[in-house]
């Protein structure tokens, strides 16, 4: 009999995809987790050049390429408030290989694990995956990450602990004090603080901050990709960004598990990075009227939510059998246990999708909630 391993047993393929199976192909999708708008033309270009003038055959360094690795280096110092040199970046396989390599390299068996309750999936999976123990936080009303919360989870088993702003699949976001919060915990419990950013540009009300610029050790390590930012999900590259020893462990496991992040991505992502970013902003715009036109729907059919700060996703408090009923009149939604046994009674909403059809989901929406009223 094949004998798996403790590891993957505690592992299940994530529901997520069955519910939009089960709701048919006509169905209104807004259960996915990537923008709808194309990859910037000027990143599309660089790949298609790099492979038309043969340099993206070959695996590039473990790392990345330099000049990707440059080009994240300017993006930091652009956009967030710490530097990070491009020997401190290794560009990884989307911002999934960026968290696992992340957990992997820091995690013994029976060490603990402390993230978000509802949060993304993947956190609860490669704690396991690491052989570690799950150690989901509940999250306040208003659906942010409570440092005191976190702070409370710490024990002497702890090996790591996640923050994500803003935040899947709850759209919450961070404040300041918070991030502070976060980087007064790391330091004092010296134990890490994983900061998955890859919504950081995704804002509508407030600013991004990073645990990494507040953190006077190194007990940070960023997470982040170009999925969400220029709509790249399926180019696959992400990154870490995290002091030289760390980095030397990450690299132990990118190196075997991966070898290189794909070529032709780490040129498309370099321009992407460097290029203009004015696509970044139409899309921000567009996500934030799309929120309120939802927010408004929701409010009026009597459902409490959270108002969502950041990313495309809005997470209602939902009466009983509302998501099979939602689901049976043919819009997917995501119910709210798939992130966690906190996201119960709640549903997970992406907004990124066209307007006509977020209006159309809206008024199908409010059927069903009067139905299961
Ligand atoms: N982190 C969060 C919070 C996400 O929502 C996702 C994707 O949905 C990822 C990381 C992984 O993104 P990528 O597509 O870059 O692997």
């Amino acid at each position: 009999m094949t004998d798996f391993s403790e590891r993957v047993e505690q592992v299940s393929i994530s529901g997520i995809r069955e519910v939009f199976e089960a709701a048919g192909e006509d169905a209104i999708n807004l259960g996915l987790g990537q923008p709808d708008f194309p990859t910037p033309e000027h990143a599309r270009r660089a790949a298609i050049e790099a492979i038309e003038a043969g340099k993206a055959d070959a695996y590039t360094s473990n790392k990345g390429t330099l000049e990707l690795r440059e080009a994240i280096s300017a993006k930091h110092e652009r956009d967030n408030g710490f530097s990070v040199p491009p020997e401190n970046l290794i560009a990884t396989s989307g911002g999934s290989e960026a968290l696992h390599i992340a957990l992997e390299a820091h995690v013994d068996p029976g060490e603990e694990v402390v993230y978000p309750d509802p949060g993304f999936v993947s956190y609860e999976a490669l704690t396991h995956l690491a052989g570690g123990t799950p150690k989901p936080v509940a999250l306040r009303e208003d659906l942010t990450l409570d440092p005191g919360a976190v702070e409370n989870a710490i024990t002497d088993d702890t090996a790591a602990f996640v923050v994500n702003s803003p935040a899947n699949p709850t759209g919450a976001v961070q404040s300041e004090d918070d991030m502070r919060e976060f980087a007064r915990i790391a330091d004092e419990h010296d134990v890490l603080c994983i900061s998955d950013e890859v919504y950081e540009h995704i804002v509508f009300d407030g600013e991004h901050r990073s645990p990494m610029e507040f953190a006077d050790s190194d007990n940070v390590v960023v997470v982040n990709a170009c999925s969400k930012t220029y709509s790249m999900t399926g180019w696959r590259l992400g990154w870490v960004a995290a002091s030289d020893e760390r980095i030397e462990r990450m690299l132990r496991v990118h190196q075997y598990a991966q070898a290189c992040a794909s070529a032709p991505a780490q040129y498309a992502a370099e321009a992407a990075l460097s290029g203009p970013q004015d696509q970044v902003e139409e899309m921000v715009a567009a996500f934030e009227e799309r929120r309120d036109l939802l927010l408004d729907g929701l409010s009026d059919m009597g459902l409490e939510t959270p108002t969502p700060r950041g990313a495309f996703y809005a997470m209602p408090k939902v009466p009983e059998g509302w998501v099979e009923e939602v689901i049976d009149r043919g819009v997917v939604v995501v119910p709210g246990e798939a992130f966690g046994e906190h996201g119960e009674g709640y549903a997970r909403i992406s907004y990124a999708t066209g307007t006509e059809e977020l209006k159309e989901a809206v008024e199908i929406m409010r059927e069903a909630t009067e139905a299961v009223r």
